[in-house]
């Protein structure tokens, strides 16, 4: 079933990983879609492998390039019915007394300041579309608390506090905002999560993947199409009446503690 064939979706963030795994899925699914990154050579690369696609160098924490998305995107899309807002770092790793001021207001910038630029800018274009709907990612983070990994466990509780906000500011004018939690996903970017870990507490890397696997009922990491699948059915009429929610893709989290 096409759901989403023929809506102008944006994404943050979707040179690689998720993001990239999500613009591909709605893509196929016969959206219009336009994308931004801070890896220019990687959006290159995805622009030549799938035609039609609008993409913009952007850093979603820096007011003057979301700025320059939104009108690139406005001038590629026409308008806008979907904004995901994926992009996200996974900041340092490390007991609070030894965490930088500088890397957590980076971490807060990428995750959090970058779904508040984003959604400012999308706002006025989905009430212009008469509705639609943004997706925030969160993490299995912004459900549980996360030792060692602060700063990202609070970006990602707040971009929920912000989903549900908006999901309330917003119904009104038919535009539904809801925030993913996937679990840790298969990839890159887990295993440099698993390194950074596995040096901070002094471990192995296989002490660490396996209580990563053990903090779920399902002894599983998620794959990123499962995100995307997620994301295509909260895009699509079948989910015309949830907004506000926070849904986890993640096997089930029971916890995440270190051990
Ligand atoms: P990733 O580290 O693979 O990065 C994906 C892309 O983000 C890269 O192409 C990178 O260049 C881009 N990027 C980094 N900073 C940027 C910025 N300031 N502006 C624009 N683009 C930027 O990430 P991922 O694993 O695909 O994660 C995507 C989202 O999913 C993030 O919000 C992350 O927190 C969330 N998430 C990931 C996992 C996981 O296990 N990978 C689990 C839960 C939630």
């Amino acid at each position: 079933m096409r759901q989403v064939a023929g809506k102008r979706a944006l994404i943050t963030a979707a040179a690689a990983g998720i993001g990239r795994v999500v613009a591909e899925t709605l893509l196929d699914e016969g959206a219009h879609v336009h994308v931004c990154d801070i890896d220019s050579d990687g959006l290159a690369a995805f622009a030549a492998a799938r035609r039609g696609l609008g993409t913009t160098v952007a850093d979603v924490s820096k007011e003057d390039d979301v700025d320059r998305l939104f009108d690139e995107a406005a001038a590629h899309l026409g308008g806008l019915d979907i904004l995901i807002n994926n992009a996200g770092i996974a900041g340092p790793a490390g007991p609070i007394e030894a965490l930088d001021l500088e890397a957590w207001r980076l971490t807060l910038a990428v995750n959090l300041d970058g779904t508040f630029l984003c959604c400012r800018r999308a706002v006025p274009m989905l009430k212009e579309a008469g509705g639609g709907v943004i997706v925030n990612m969160s993490s299995t983070a912004g459900l549980f608390g996360y030792p060692r990994r602060s700063p990202y466990a609070s970006a990602k509780w707040a971009i929920i506090g912000l989903t549900k906000t908006l999901a309330m500011e917003l119904g009104p004018f038919g535009i539904r905002v809801n925030a993913i939690c996937p679990g840790a996903v298969a990839g890159d970017r887990i295993e440099r999560v698993i390194e950074a870990a596995a040096a901070s507490r002094g471990v192995s890397l296989e002490v660490v993947r396996n209580s990563y696997l053990r903090q779920t009922s399902m002894r599983t990491f998620v794959d990123a199409e499962d995100v995307a699948a997620t994301i295509v059915f909260l895009c699509s009429a079948a989910a015309a009446r949830i907004s506000g929610q926070a849904l986890a893709v993640d096997g089930h989290t029971e916890g995440l503690g270190d051990d």
